[in-house]
């Protein structure tokens, strides 16, 4: 496995019994470089920008260090995590309770937008590790449900998402300052643009930066393909002939199962009643939907039942489905950082994986052009015919 450290062991990171226990009963073995890296930095008490690529294992770098550091007598709030959005705040609790499951009476809980408030303060009573979105933990600190004086550990999973331009900033600084000076920080991100080093400097002071040199081998094991498509005046031409070699692409490649991205919602809907009527059960995920659709469409293919997942870009971060292994963008995402996010879908942890982005002449194929020599990617036109061996 080209993502595990050769010969070291979590038991060498002088970690506490019980959560050497929950790691290897989480079927964590061995570290994989970030986790060697970033975890016993982060156990000296460190503030952390962690930079390492999509599926790479950042959740349980930080999983782990809040655990660690826990103090399992206090019935307080010790740690508080910050997600982008709800799927990815479900996500980091269980990755937390399964790390945790040998910690005795560890409570850690969620709390995001669309559920009771009521039960948020209930469950706030006792919660020693509170993941949550920005909103919603902005809420409950203001009603006086969440009380912030005993945090020692503030975490921004996906920094960059959490502090880009218009989304959460305003929220975030403000659960910010009402935070203990004296606390511990670390954010992880896929991408490190700029901006984002403004931000976290606001927040940080010296923090130390843990990325893996930009060879490693994140997703060594995805190929990755695009096909030109004929540029139409009429944009649902466009959608037909991208949906025809869809249709064919998934007729000679013996995938799991597939993310598909689109850059409009209509067309996303569209498209999954399409892939249903072909027999291949598809569901449509987007942010025009309530909380418990989204959360029933990804349980849907986290339980194998449907074959595709249709989504703008959404579900593009932080979602970990280990059968995906097939990506494909209907459309070229609008930058280089959505490109990336994407295709993390599949590959997850080097496992092998394929992407496939279809790409009108003209525009949208300098677009991809663009992306692929920022991000020197490794990456060819489709084969005609699609071999089936491609994944
Ligand atoms: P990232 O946040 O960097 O995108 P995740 O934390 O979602 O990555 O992890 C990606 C996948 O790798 C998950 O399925 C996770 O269970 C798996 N994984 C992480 N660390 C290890 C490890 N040490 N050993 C085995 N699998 C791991
Ligand atoms: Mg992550």
């Amino acid at each position: 496995d080209v993502l595990l450290s050769d010969g070291v062991e979590f038991g060498s990171l002088l970690l506490s019994q019980p959560v050497l226990e929950g790691l290897s009963s989480a079927g964590f073995q061995r570290p994989s470089p970030i986790q060697l890296k970033a975890i016993p930095l982060g156990r000296c008490g460190l503030d952390l920008i962690v930079q390492a690529k999509s599926g790479t294992g950042k959740t349980c770098v930080f999983a782990t260090i809040a655990l660690d550091s826990l103090i399992p007598e206090n019935a307080t709030t010790q740690v508080l995590v910050l997600a982008p959005t709800r799927e990815i705040a479900v996500q980091i609790h269980s990755v937390i309770m399964a790390i945790g499951s040998a910690i005795e009476g560890l409570e850690c809980h969620v709390f995001i937008g669309g559920t009771p408030v009521s039960q948020d303060k209930v469950r706030l009573k006792k919660c020693q590790i509170a993941v949550g979105s920005p909103g919603r933990i902005k809420q409950l600190i203001e009603l006086g449900f969440l009380h912030t004086t005993s945090i020692r550990l503030f975490v921004l999973d996906e920094a960059d998402k959490l502090l880009e331009e218009g989304s959460f900033q305003d929220q975030i600084n403000w659960i910010f300052s009402s935070l203990p000076v004296n606390k511990q920080m670390l954010a992880l991100s896929a991408t490190y643009p700029e901006s984002l080093a403004r931000h976290l400097a606001h927040y940080m002071r010296e923090p130390t930066f843990v990325r893996l040199n930009p060879t490693d081998p994140g997703l060594i094991g995805l190929k990755q393909y695009y096909k030109l498509v004929h540029s139409h005046a009429l944009p649902h031409k466009v959608f037909e002939e991208k949906v025809q070699n869809l249709l064919e692409l998934f007729s000679k490649v013996p995938f799991n199962q597939a993310l598909v991205f689109s850059n409009l919602h209509s067309r996303a809907q569209q498209l999954a009643d399409i892939l249903s009527s072909k027999g291949l059960p598809s569901v449509c995920i987007s942010g025009g939907l309530s909380q418990e659709q989204r959360l029933d469409a990804m349980s849907k293919l986290k339980q194998y039942q449907c074959r595709v997942l249709i989504s703008t870009d959404l579900t593009s971060r932080g979602i970990d489905a280990e059968k995906v292994n097939l990506v494909i963008n209907l459309d070229v995402p609008h930058d280089w950082e959505t490109y990336m996010h994407r295709i993390g879908r599949a590959g997850r942890f080097g496992t092998h994986g394929l992407a496939v982005t279809y790409c009108c002449h003209g525009e949208e194929e300098n677009k991809m052009m663009a992306i692929a020599q920022k991000c020197s990617l490794n990456l060819a036109v489709l084969p005609e015919p699609i071999p089936a061996g491609l994944i």
